[in-house]
């Protein structure tokens, strides 16, 4: 079985639990750049805060709204606490991004995977003083929904063989890959839930939605053979990294295949509906020393036009010595989930993408 693991309103939460104060007040993390509100407490939520809100308007509706500017060293920092509770129980454990997860308990010695799930949140209650959902099923699809149906604080196990009927009347947005307009085109054609996706032949949904016809249908029948990826590292990332065919003197032909690979990495942090804050740039010399630095950005973000002011400044960091360069590499890491995400037509992007989903990671 696994466990989806995702902490209730993550940031806003994690200021709550760092100060006292703040703890049964209506707050929220403002992203500062564009002015929107990233996370808001429960008590604000009920004051009619949602994210993603432009933080102004949020401001008017509620005078007593406490706003607070992101902390995201502090968030990376609680994210690996939070997970290494995870970690206690099995290796196998897959970061999607700061605040959400899942493992694979198929290993487990004793305790059923329900009473590990319990075990986990209730440690993470009491030392860190955040509260999570998770989401126990025989599927990555089956076990993430779980998590997220009834959030805050929710814990739902899916038994091995109702994966479908589990998921039969939710709306088409619970289905992987499918944002708002995706969803659109399903509905217009009578798929507004996912049973009516699970009850039309490939054929038909092929034609809304090309060649993603047969995996949504297997995903609408609750069957999901995605792995998890596992790192070495605990946090996942995206790298990507490039071998010239003679060693490079000329910064000029640096910097342009790290707006190629930011492209790259960026179209796939796009894919999966996230962000990213630090960049890590590497390079190897001719002699074969490789040397890495990195920088983070004020909030996470998912564009590469973020990150192209940063590499000429990294790379006069990096490239210290008068020789030549063999291989350069770009990761983008610490990932965040979709509220930084930009406004872009994202659907398009997924969709062509969707059969090169393999990640590459190095290091
Ligand atoms: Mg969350």
């Amino acid at each position: 079985m696994i466990v989806h693991l995702d902490a209730d309103a993550y940031f806003a939460s994690v200021e709550q639990a760092a100060d006292p104060k703040l703890r049964g007040r209506p707050i929220a993390v403002g992203g500062e750049k564009r002015g929107i509100i990233a996370s808001a407490s429960y008590e604000a939520r009920k004051l009619g805060i949602y994210t993603p809100m432009p933080t102004a308007r949020a401001r008017k509706l509620c005078p007593k709204l406490i706003v607070l500017p992101g902390d995201f060293e502090k968030y990376e920092r609680f994210s690996r606490f939070m997970f290494s509770y995870a970690f206690d129980f099995t290796p196998e454990v897959e970061i999607t991004s700061i605040d959400e997860g899942y493992f694979d308990l198929k290993g487990l010695r004793k305790g059923t995977p329900e009473a590990v799930a319990q075990t986990i949140r209730k440690a993470i209650a009491q030392r860190l003083k955040i509260t999570v959902s998770e989401g126990i099923g025989s599927n990555k699809l089956v076990s993430q929904v779980a998590s997220k149906l009834q959030k805050p604080a929710s814990l739902i196990q899916v038994p091995r063989g109702h994966e479908r009927d589990f998921l039969a009347p939710l709306p088409n947005h619970w289905l992987p890959n499918v944002g708002p307009k995706l969803s659109g085109t399903l509905k217009s054609a009578g798929l507004a839930l996912i049973r009516e996706v699970a009850q039309t032949p490939v054929e038909m949904l092929a034609l809304l939605v090309g060649g993603y016809g047969r995996q949504l249908r297997e995903f609408a029948h609750g069957i999901d053979q995605r792995p998890l990826v596992v790192e070495k590292q605990p946090a996942k990332s995206y790298g990507e990294q490039h071998t010239f065919e003679s060693d490079v003197n000329e910064e000029a032909v640096l910097i342009a295949q790290l707006y190629k690979m930011a492209d790259n990495l960026t179209a796939k942090v796009r894919e999966d509906r996230c962000s990213f804050r630090t960049i890590t740039l590497k390079l190897r010399y001719n002699d074969m020393q490789d040397v890495t630095r990195s920088t983070s950005l004020e909030e996470p973000s998912d564009l590469a036009e973020d990150i192209f002011p940063l590499f000429s400044s990294l790379l006069k960091k990096a490239w210290d010595r008068r020789v030549s360069v063999r291989l350069i590499g770009l990761k983008l890491s610490h990932i965040y989930g979709s509220v930084f995400r930009s406004e872009l037509p994202l659907e398009a992007d997924a969709m062509k993408r969707l059969k090169m989903q393999k990640k590459s990671h190095w290091w």
